[in-house]
């Protein structure tokens, strides 16, 4: 994902929020970010206070909450956590099977927005 176009779907659903919900500006924006996404939250911000200026939610502030990326592995039950910039393959850190599931990181969730 594109920081530009995730920030810009995040401006249109705090916009639709904002005016559904009868406020005046938005304040905060709480996001939860698994890590898998690999986005940078300051470039986030960035694009927001360029692209909502005029709007509603010019000057609203983005709390990143980031989400950790945790496997459980099918064969042992092992969870673990590995991460992507490293260019190895990723293996239970247990039994070293290459069989899991991937529990947490592809989370990108608006979790609460403030507005006045
Ligand atoms: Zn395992």
């Amino acid at each position: 994902m594109h920081e530009l176009a995730v920030t810009r779907s995040i401006l249109k659903i705090v916009l639709d929020h904002t005016e559904k919900n009868g406020g005046k500006r938005v304040r905060k924006i709480f996001l939860q970010i698994g890590e898998i996404r690999n986005l940078e939250e300051e470039w986030i911000q960035r694009y927001f206070d360029k692209i909502s200026t005029g709007s509603l939610a010019e000057n609203a502030e983005i709390k990143v909450i980031k989400v950790p990326v945790v496997f459980l592995c099918k064969i042992c039950k092992n969870e673990f956590s590995a991460s992507f910039r490293e260019e190895k393959k990723i293996l239970c850190s247990h039994c070293n099977s290459f069989e899991y599931d991937l529990l947490t990181g592809r989370e990108f969730i608006i979790e609460k927005i403030e507005i006045e």
